[in-house]
């Protein structure tokens, strides 16, 4: 190779996506001790309780004994004569999820966003609005942040139908300036039709684009469960064999044991080409916020000793999150177009 074309490898391997796949253990990180109001975040145990449906569940008498959200929907799914009681349960949803309300202190949902730019992706299964609260407020910093994807619907996303605009659920459709609608949720029951709503149908499409091209992979609190099946089986897909992502790296951040993280996950994971990471500090993303591929090629393809020297830590204020973000920004905005980020010797 020729040093300008392991210069042109290097630009572009650094510039690859990083995706990362948010599960409902992202939301219970973001808000250990409840949202801005002290309101916690749902757990699918204990949820039917928490959401006041009880009374009206009695009525139908439920063959599954479990209270688990997913094994009471999966039961409605099948059964005709609870259309009525699977939109009241739809509707109190909405109606909890919308409540939720992120802190006015930096969160790791705010972090996470500015730890990635562009041409990265957030794919998030939760319903709960907080990544999107935490876009608004991260916009106002920089724009150059990444992509949203949410696979199974959100309360605060809507978008037009009949034209290829969607954002916050308030805001209105470019084109014929129309109110946007509802995003709908997808339940987990075991067969979801991704491809039945336009909006899921697209935020499919971009998760699946950018895994192909994936450098690195980071899955927070998401515990792939059964019903989500398909879920796995179309990023499998996407991902493709495991023997020939031999260069790519797979991040975890959880709070399960490593045996049962990577039994969920091993048809992504090439032999230990993974790390795991007990929480969002101790990730790529906190550790070298926007420099996440960067960092990655120059450890293991460079032999660099990198050294996290730039990173975001528990307890940040805004002014000291916006100091080092903007650092950050600044350097990238000044990178000639042939150029490439290098992590800074240690
Ligand atoms: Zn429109």
């Amino acid at each position: 190779m020729s040093p300008e074309e392991a210069n042109k490898y290097q630009r572009l391997i650094k510039n690859r996506p990083h995706v990362v796949i948010l599960g409902a253990g992202a939301t219970m990180a973001a808000i250990p001790d409840g949202d801005n109001n002290g309101k916690k975040s749902s757990v699918m145990n204990g949820f039917i309780e928490a959401l006041g449906m009880t009374e009206i569940l009695k009525g139908i008498k439920l063959k599954t004994s479990s209270n688990n959200l997913e094994d009471i929907y999966s039961e409605l799914h099948g059964r005709p004569e609870c259309d009525a009681i699977r939109g009241e349960l739809d509707r109190k949803i909405r109606e909890y999820f919308s409540g939720l309300e992120i802190p006015s202190q930096p969160n790791i949902y705010d972090l996470l966003l500015l730890a990635l730019r562009k041409k990265d992706l957030v794919a998030t299964f939760n319903w709960d609005p907080l990544l999107l609260q935490a876009y608004q407020r991260a916009c106002k910093l920089t724009k150059d942040l990444p992509d949203m994807a949410f696979l199974h619907g959100n309360v605060l996303v809507g978008y037009c139908r009949n034209h290829k605009w969607g954002g916050i659920l308030t805001a209105s459709c470019r084109e014929c300036g129309e109110p946007f609608h509802p995003a709908p949720l997808l339940y987990p029951v075991a067969h979801k039709d991704y491809a039945a709503d336009p909006y899921i149908k697209d935020s499919w499409n971009a998760v699946r684009n950018k895994l192909k091209r994936a450098y690195l992979v980071t899955v927070f609190g998401y515990s792939a469960p059964k019903t989500d099946s398909e879920a796995i089986a179309l990023m499998k897909e996407a991902w493709g064999a495991v023997e020939e992502r031999t260069l790519e790296d797979f991040e975890f951040i959880d709070i399960r044991d490593e045996e049962a993280l990577i039994e969920s996950w091993q048809e992504f994971v090439h032999s230990h080409h993974y790390q795991v990471h007990r929480d969002f500090f101790s990730s790529s993303l906190a550790q070298h916020p926007r420099r996440t591929t960067v960092e990655l090629f120059d450890r293991t393809m460079e032999c660099m000793f990198t050294e996290a020297l730039r990173k975001f830590v528990p307890g940040m204020s805004w002014d000291e999150v916006n100091v080092l973000t903007r650092k950050l920004i600044n350097e990238e905005e000044e990178l000639p177009a042939d150029a490439f980020l290098v992590t800074p010797p240690a």
